[in-house]
């Protein structure tokens, strides 16, 4: 597969016809792994911390979330298919999955969520077997583990529990957890239970999901900040090369 390298983190080039082709491909042949969805914010987590930069870069699935890493490629001259949004990733392979009548685990979000996002999903996507659910703040990984185990696994587990706790949950617990794929989908259960609202389509195709999520919530200034400067760094790394890594 094709990457194209930001800051470090080594993005699959792919539509997102090609990924959920490539999903369900791991889902029939029962290749375990995991998916993971980095922002900026993820990006940037990783140029601090190389053990959860390994974690990112050893996913099946390294796909581009957002608008901030589609304009880092460009600068970058690195290629990449276009943006995989985490959430819409989510949706189009709960819809293939539903046509092969595969079992998925929800796991995140605040108690109550996951269960609204799980009638959601099987209400809109008919086939589609929701095997069970659990919260996203147990004191005990081992409890949610057991929670997927105990209900008699799944083909897919959407892991919900932010960055970088989702990223680490999945390739420290891989191996324990009786599922093939899991994917790490941030706040992804809050959007299928309505619990948060994704930007009207005109924001998604301008670019601007950014700028109605900061509308809606303006608490959310701290983080967007963080964009302007992850683009200042991506452009150093332009234009001085790897000086560009080290410095915060
Ligand atoms: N979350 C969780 N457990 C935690 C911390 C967060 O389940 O210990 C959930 C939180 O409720 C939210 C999601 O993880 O549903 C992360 O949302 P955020 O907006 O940070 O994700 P984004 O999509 O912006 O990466």
């Amino acid at each position: 597969m094709k990457t194209a390298s930001i800051l470090g983190v080594h993005f699959h080039a792919v539509t997102m016809d090609q990924a959920i082709d490539i999903a369900m491909g791991r889902l029939r042949a029962q290749e375990k792994g995991y998916v993971v969805t980095p922002n900026p914010e993820i990006v940037e987590l990783c140029r601090q911390d190389s053990a959860y930069m390994e974690i990112v870069n050893r996913a099946a699935l390294v796909l581009p979330d957002g608008i901030g890493i589609i304009y880092a490629a460009k600068i970058l001259g690195e290629e990449l298919q276009g943006k995989v949004a985490g959430v819409e990733f989510a949706e189009h392979l709960a819809a293939a999955m539903a046509k092969e009548k595969m079992r998925l685990f929800l796991l995140g979000a605040k108690p109550g969520v996951a269960e609204q996002a799980g009638e959601s999903l099987s209400a809109k996507y008919p086939g589609l077997v929701i095997a069970g659910t659990h919260d996203g703040y147990f004191t005990d990984p081992q409890q949610a583990v057991d929670a997927v185990n105990r209900c008699g696994g799944a083909d897919v587990v959407f892991v919900c529990l932010g960055a970088p706790k989702q990223e680490k949950f999945m390739a420290e617990y891989m191996d324990e957890l009786h599922a093939t794929l899991l994917c790490g989908l941030g706040g992804s259960l809050d959007i299928f239970a309505g619990v948060s609202k994704r930007a009207p389509d005109l924001f998604i195709k301008l670019g601007l999901e950014w700028f109605y999520r900061l509308l809606k919530q303006p608490s959310r200034i701290g983080r967007m900040m963080k964009l302007p400067k992850f683009l200042l760094i991506v452009i150093r790394e332009r234009l001085f090369g790897r000086k560009g890594k080290s410095s915060k």
